[in-house]
């Protein structure tokens, strides 16, 4: 079911017990202010979320109470991750699934990270 952004932060939500190491995830990238990680069931050949390690939502949440700093290292570990995984050449796709509408289901930010065939248009 997708959830409403508007709501308080949920500290039992599937990624917080990822980040606290609760429930396992096959890791990719961690850093101070981010963890990415293969997606439990992969759209693409290469499918991966990046989460940054503090309590946020939505993007909407993170960017009106996100400190600068975890902003850009949220940012930079993004690009980090395609960088890492040779994404960059010949190209990936980032999607943030945000609310009801963006069909978003885990309430912790999230960018999908997907790469490894040619993804085709989503806008023309
Ligand atoms: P959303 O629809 O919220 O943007 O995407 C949530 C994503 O989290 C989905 O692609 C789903 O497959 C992934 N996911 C849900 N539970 C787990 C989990 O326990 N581990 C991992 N690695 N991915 C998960």
């Amino acid at each position: 079911m997708a959830i409403d952004p508007r709501e308080p932060y949920d500290p039992d939500n599937i990624f917080a017990k990822i980040l606290r190491g609760e429930i396992p995830c096959n890791k990719v990238y961690e850093d101070d202010h981010a963890l990415a990680f293969h997606d439990i069931a992969p759209q693409a050949p290469v499918h991966v979320l990046v989460i940054p390690k503090g309590e946020y939502v939505s993007w909407d949440d993170f960017s009106a109470r996100a400190p600068e700093g975890e902003i850009a290292g949220f940012i930079r570990a993004v690009g980090h991750v395609a960088r890492e995984l040779d994404l960059v050449d010949p190209g990936y796709r980032l999607l943030a699934n945000i609310g009801a509408h963006g069909g978003q289901e885990v309430p912790h930010l999230h960018v999908h990270l997907f790469g490894g065939k040619p993804l085709g248009r989503m806008i023309s």
